[in-house]
């Protein structure tokens, strides 16, 4: 009666074991099994027990003070990849990005 069941045995990509899909798209057979994979991809950028380091504090600039692109007001940068001050200023300012770019298009057309 079911004959999608075939295509949704699937082999886990980091543990290797047989598993059933839930969605065509899943390759581990385990939410850990996914999280592993991505931890190690994290941790090719910055090696475990190196994070927020002084070694890598250095090279992400963390603790300087930048200024918020959005509000204008400064803050200290605590995340490696941190532009923006806070949540609201990224989303803000991304959201006025992409308006200006629409309406540039708009111009162009
Ligand atoms: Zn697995
Ligand atoms: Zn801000």
């Amino acid at each position: 009666m079911t004959t999608w069941k075939k295509n949704l045995m699937g082999i886990c990509e980091e543990c290797g074991e047989d598993f059933v899909k839930k969605q065509q798209s899943h390759k581990y057979c385990s939410r850990e099994c996914g999280g592993k994979k991505w931890k190690r991809l994290y941790k090719s950028v910055v090696p475990e027990g190196e994070i927020y380091s002084d070694v890598v504090k250095k090279k992400w600039e963390l603790g300087k003070q930048l200024i918020c692109p959005h509000c204008k007001k400064s803050f200290e940068k605590k995340h490696m990849t941190q532009k923006y001050c806070n949540k609201t200023c990224r989303g803000e300012f991304t959201f006025n990005a992409q308006r200006l770019k629409a309406e540039q298009k708009r111009y162009v057309e």
